[in-house]
């Protein structure tokens, strides 16, 4: 296998489960050195045991990505591990379907610190160090769902809309210091997440039979799928994307 990302410092949000444990393991397989901010009940430990054991170099960074302190000693501790960190990617993030009428405030909050404040805080806090070092790129895991509407996830929708604009903003006042920023859009995806979203969006009456995920996008996404995509924008095959939304679909959006 081609070693990608050589000589880069990776650290992933979420890495621990569902599309943020592939591109762990896609990540260390490509030569990146990989630090695992997940939360600490997570598997993290286990799964930055294993990937040593297969020989690469990863840690376990435990936080909760929505909270400012956590953040700071993670990112700490990956620094501190491996050096300055030159790809990020902000993949951690949760789930709201719910009607919007019945959405609390307490909900409200706590989507939009877990899947957006928490992309403030981690890239504030790595910027410093990658941009000493020279540039690198930052991954914002969106959804197809920053661009279409779908019922009962106005809360979840609005916070990916934001992940967008986060990643595009980034990419304008960073390019000069050879910081790239995108944004990964996936369809629905066969994790823990996805099939959580499906059998909830069921419950409250919205289409997501196995025809109707048909015929949108095929099938269900891989989340080695999406570790792909963004192994691509975190390696200097990427050199000249920033700035863009790249949507791993299969043609959901495309119609
Ligand atoms: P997953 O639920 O399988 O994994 C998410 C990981 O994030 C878990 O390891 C979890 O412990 C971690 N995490 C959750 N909250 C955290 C917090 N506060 N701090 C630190 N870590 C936390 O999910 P997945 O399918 O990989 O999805 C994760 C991301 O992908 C989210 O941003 C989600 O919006 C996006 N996404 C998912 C789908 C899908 O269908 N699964 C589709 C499009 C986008």
């Amino acid at each position: 296998m081609t070693r990608r990302l050589s000589g880069k410092v990776a650290l992933i949000t979420g890495g621990a489960g569902g599309c943020g444990l592939a591109a762990s393991e896609r990540f260390a397989a490509e030569g990146a050195k990989v630090g695992i901010v997940d939360l600490p009940r997570s598997d993290g430990e286990a799964v930055a045991q294993r990937l040593c054991d297969a020989g690469h170099q990863a840690i376990f960074a435990p936080a909760d990505v929505s909270d400012a302190g956590q953040v700071e000693q993670a990112v700490k501790a990956v620094e501190d591990a491996f050096g300055a960190i030159t790809v990020l990617m902000n993949h951690a993030g949760i789930l709201a379907a719910v009607p919007f009428l019945e959405t609390s405030e307490e909900e409200w909050d706590r989507v939009m610190a877990v899947n957006v404040k928490s992309m403030f805080l981690v890239s504030k806090a790595v910027l410093p160090g990658m941009i000493a070092a020279g540039g690198g790129s930052i991954i914002c895991t969106s959804s197809i769902s920053g661009v279409v509407g779908t019922p009962m996830e106005v809360l979840y929708c609005t916070s990916k809309g934001a992940c967008h604009m986060f990643a595009r903003a980034l990419a304008v006042e960073f390019r000069d210091r050879g910081i790239r920023s995108n944004a990964i859009c996936p369809g629905f995806i066969a994790t823990a997440h996805g099939l959580r979203e499906i059998e909830t969006l069921t419950r409250h009456g919205v289409d997501v039979s196995e025809a109707a995920i048909a015929s949108a996008q095929g099938r269900l996404c891989k989340p080695e799928e999406v570790a792909a995509a963004a192994l691509f924008l975190a390696s200097d095959d990427a050199s000249f994307v920033n700035g863009a939304q790249l949507f791993a679909d299969n043609g959901y959006t495309a119609i």
